[in-house]
């Protein structure tokens, strides 16, 4: 899945008047209601991933991942829930990402929402496979192409690919 926004979080920065929030817009849901315990089901998966993953990783990927763990598990996340905020995840194509102007977050955009609301394992795994993405992000890496990698390394070594998203959206500039 997706990625830092850097030329998205300009034009948003140059709309806000004056900026209370880097992105407008993404809210946090109530710890108790059932998408955001599905959105911990799969930090919990991806987390699991991670550390199963990590003796067969090395290089980059290993660096990647003892940085990723603990990022990923003190990440908030904020999905979208307004137009300014479905429009900021159109502009990107973006299913979820992180930006450098609010470390520290996973940002879910809204063809994400349906699929985290409904759950299951499924549904779960994906999200996993989609955080597993991120927290190469959350630990400081900004080439799509190291961080589908990682991804990729971590699922291959683990319970298998079970989201294409960031293989086609990434696939060609990286030469996958
Ligand atoms: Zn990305």
């Amino acid at each position: 899945m997706k990625s830092i926004a850097i030329a998205l979080l300009a034009v948003l920065m140059a709309a806000a008047t004056p900026p209370a929030r880097a992105l407008p817009g993404f809210r946090a849901l109530p710890a108790n209601s059932l998408e955001q315990r599905n959105y911990e089901q799969g930090r919990g998966l991806a987390l699991d991933l991670l550390r199963r993953a990590r003796p067969a990783l090395a290089g980059r990927n290993a660096r990647i991942a003892d940085m990723a763990v603990s990022q990923l598990a003190a990440a908030r996340f904020l999905a979208s829930s307004d137009r300014l905020s479905l429009r900021a995840c159109a502009a990107g194509s973006y299913s979820l990402f992180v930006s450098e102007r609010e470390p520290g977050r996973i940002f879910v955009c809204d063809d994400v929402r349906p699929h985290a609301r409904a759950g299951g394992a499924e549904a779960v795994a994906i999200l996993a496979q989609g955080f597993v993405h991120e927290s190469a992000h959350l630990a400081g890496e900004r080439d799509e192409c190291v961080a589908t990698a990682f991804e990729l390394a971590v699922m291959d070594s683990t319970i298998g690919r079970r989201s294409a998203g960031s293989r086609i959206r990434y696939g060609a500039q990286c030469g996958r």
